[in-house]
């Protein structure tokens, strides 16, 4: 069987665990979380970089900062990963779901000033696949209105938008290393801050609602409590196990951009004689080819695909079930038919094996499964 994605080595992750360990300090904040803050800060240009136990933390982390009253409105796609809406709803807010985009399948963002009222507060752009979305526009957008953007760039590590990293255009950004994305540490994340405002108060909220930071950086003579915080830091093994995904960054990203390439060549043929759709990224962006994924011509032809594929040894899956058409999407009011465009290219999403260490002739037998159903389904059809 061919996996979907396999967790990978790509340097000197286990040495610096030993290291961690043997100098003395495996809690948080230490010497390899420093190192991976300062590089992630340095390299995308972000004012500030806290590591957190995942991209669900950053994104509650960064729902806690925005500051919002029960009832106010955060607008986002229903085409993503429930963190991104549960981190709001956890703050009593609502989340006004937008459609999406068929070339990219990011927040189509010429419908997103209409999904404004009185009560929204933030935009939450989700960076899907580690494609931009239209970042110009929503930024403008949110001046005109005064809101806050949230950047989920829990797939956008490392990609970029007209030369500018996601996660360090809006006021605040969400990675995730989770062992599902491109740069890894099992379990991760990172806050992004992008406006001063809210430095000191994720600190705070990020450290048991203490000054502790302060504290150690000799600002007060003793830490205490000061707000309504909880646990979000990173433990050392993880970042030494994250600083040595860090430092292979190029190397990790190249060896993706191989297989988004191979795939998209191999698979060009198919979608010229319309058998399928292929992933588009727009001129302005910069990909980190976090994911390769194609689309079905229906929903019902994506099933059959899948099923294909995996009685043939390969783990292809599908992706988000959008939240709007979930059990929790009805609590909020939404139903079926709201989101037509998601409905239907959600229902038609493949997302084909894509890792590290994924070889040629397995990304050949990929690529002849998909020829051999596309060719077998389109005669059946004719
Ligand atoms: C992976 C992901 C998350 C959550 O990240 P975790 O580290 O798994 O908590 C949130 N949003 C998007 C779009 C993701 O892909």
């Amino acid at each position: 069987m061919i996996p979907f994605n396999k967790p990978f080595i790509a340097g000197k992750e286990l040495y610096y665990i030993a290291q961690a360990v043997t100098m003395g300090n495996i809690a948080a904040d230490g010497h390899f979380t420093k190192l991976c803050s300062r590089f992630l800060e340095e390299r995308f240009g972000i004012k500030k970089v806290l590591l957190v136990p995942s991209g669900t933390a950053a994104l509650e982390l960064a729902a806690m900062l925005c500051d919002l009253q029960p009832g106010d409105e955060v607008i986002m796609p229903s085409y993503t990963f429930v963190s991104t809406a549960s981190a709001f709803v956890r703050v009593g807010a609502k989340p006004v779901f937008v459609d999406i985009r068929p070339d990219t399948l990011n927040i189509d963002e010429t419908k997103i000033e209409a999904a404004i009222t009185e009560r929204t507060r933030v935009i939450v752009p989700v960076h899907y696949a580690g494609v931009a979305c239209e970042m110009d526009t929503i930024m403008d957008i949110a001046r005109r209105y005064n809101l806050l953007v949230v950047e989920d760039a829990a797939q956008g590590v490392n990609a970029f938008y007209k030369g500018r990293a996601l996660g360090s255009i809006g006021h605040l950004g969400c990675y995730s290393f989770h062992e599902t994305k491109n740069y890894i540490c099992g379990e991760g994340g990172a806050l992004c801050i992008n406006d001063e405002r809210f430095i000191e108060r994720a600190e705070i909220l990020r450290d048991k609602g203490t000054n502790r930071q302060k504290f150690f950086r000799g600002e007060v003579d003793k830490y205490t409590w000061v707000d309504v915080g909880s646990s979000y830091v990173m433990a050392e093994i993880l970042a030494a196990f994250l600083w040595g995904q860090l430092e292979c960054l190029d190397s990790i990203t190249s060896r993706r951009r191989e297989i988004y390439e191979y795939y998209r060549a191999a698979l060009r043929p198919l979608a010229e004689a319309g058998l399928l759709g292929l992933p588009h990224i727009p001129a302005d962006c910069q990909s980190n080819y976090h994911l390769f994924y194609i689309l079905a011509r229906t929903g019902e032809e994506r099933d059959e695909m899948l099923r294909y594929l995996c009685d043939h040894g390969v783990l292809a899956i599908f992706h988000y079930v959008p939240l709007h058409s979930s059990p929790m999407g009805s609590r909020l009011g939404y139903r079926l038919g709201d989101l037509p465009l998601t409905e239907d290219l959600a229902s038609r999403v493949i997302r084909l094996p894509m890792f590290h260490e994924l070889s040629m002739e397995q990304q050949q037998r990929v690529v002849n499964l998909v020829n051999a159903f596309c060719r077998e389904s389109a005669s059946i059809s004719a």
